[in-house]
């Protein structure tokens, strides 16, 4: 994103810019203004001082952090993931010492879409006191999320089973193209009282992969602001104990970005806000020509008459889409056309473009037929 480069070159020609350790937990500012990305920025729970966040090694380190802290201070042994999910989950729960590993149902190939009945069901049968892993939006791989309904109903068995959310949030915007929009499901867990926990990354939100910038924040109940400060201490011995502290680069960036004009009267004020808005419309643009490719493939493969339904790549969100091809079709098309993809049919929409968008629909066509 061009307006990153602006912001890097600003703060690498600061001549205070120094390479001391940080705070174990990661920089203040940046602890402030990501968790307000999700929960809003006039939430009750940040106001109120029972929610609060930390910087993390980007989403996959919120994941790890907030793994060690639910198996080694509160007991929890289970964890479900969505069935399918991505792939890195199963790896940082077991490597962060869940015991049992679990799925719950989420794909139906039959629809191409949410298995919501069979999701349900097997929620309502997770021990009580399992973590449940939600995606926020975008779900990866499948590219299928809850609607508003569907999330009210999932929270009831929550409810009803004392379940314990953990959210990712790996791709906040990339759903609707609207940031708030997209944290909605959060927004409403909390307001029903929910305590839970979110892994946030901002490797997609702001093309900054390598840099390593994430938030793990934590959402407590109501009157418990003092645990919430217990809760940091315990977090900062499992940073200590991992890395010391989250690296500094990319989340000075992001800070940058978020920071509310209002507090920053002393620098330049217009252009951090007009670079705040910018970042929307950069969001809203990719999101915009992954949609543009989901509708080019969808009509190409009608045009086609590509048999069976392919209304699924034009309704999935995010950046993938479950094309629903059988293995060996798929190994098929990588063999036959070098059209790549996982093994599950999972394809990457962003790889499409004008170019070459006829001719992934044909080498569909000539797969499936
Ligand atoms: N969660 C999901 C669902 C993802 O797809 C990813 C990355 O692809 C992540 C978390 C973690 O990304 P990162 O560690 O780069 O923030």
């Amino acid at each position: 994103m061009p307006f990153i480069q602006k912001i890097e070159q600003q703060i690498t020609a600061d001549p205070n810019l120094d390479h001391e350790y940080q705070w174990f937990l990661g920089i203040e500012k940046f602890n402030k203004l990501a968790p307000r990305l999700i929960l809003g920025e006039d939430s009750p729970a940040l106001l109120g001082g029972r929610a609060f966040g930390s910087q993390t090694l980007s989403g996959n380190g919120a994941l790890r952090m907030a793994t060690e802290f639910l198996v080694r201070h509160l007991n929890y042994k289970t964890v479900y993931m969505s069935n399918p999910t991505w792939d890195n989950h199963r790896l940082v729960f077991r490597y962060g010492g869940f015991t049992d590993l679990k799925y719950y149902r989420y794909w139906d190939p039959a629809t191409r879409g949410v298995d919501f009945t069979g999701m349900l069901e097997d929620l309502k049968k997770a021990p009580k006191n399992s973590v449940i892993v939600l995606h926020m939006c975008a779900h990866n791989p499948t590219g299928c999320d809850l609607t508003r309904e569907q999330w009210t109903m999932v929270a009831d068995v929550l409810e009803e089973r004392n379940l314990f959310p953990f959210i990712d949030a790996a791709y906040q915007g990339f759903a609707s193209g609207d940031l708030d929009k997209d944290a909605w499901p959060v927004r409403y867990l909390v307001d029903r009282g929910f305590e839970l926990f979110i892994a946030q990354s901002f490797s997609k939100s702001m093309a900054l992969y390598s840099e390593r910038v994430g938030c793990l924040t934590v959402v407590l109940g109501e009157g418990h602001a003092q645990d919430a400060i217990n809760m940091s201490s315990q977090l900062v011995l499992i940073a200590r104990a991992m890395y010391i502290c989250p690296p500094k680069h990319g989340a000075l960036v992001v800070s940058t970005i978020l920071s509310d004009p209002a507090l920053r009267e002393e620098c330049d004020l217009c252009i951090m806000y007009l670079l705040r808005n910018y970042r929307k419309k950069c969001l809203k643009i990719m999101n915009d020509r992954i949609q543009d490719m989901r509708k080019a493939l969808n009509e190409s493969l009608v045009k086609l008459g590509t048999p069976g339904n392919w209304d699924h790549v034009l309704t999935q969100l995010g950046m993938f889409s479950f094309l629903g091809l059988t293995p060996r079709q798929v190994e098929y098309i990588k063999k036959k056309h070098h059209i790549h993809m996982l093994s599950n049919s999972r394809a990457n929409m962003c790889g499409l473009n004008d170019k070459n968008v006829d001719r992934v629909a044909e080498a569909i066509y000539d797969t499936v037929v």
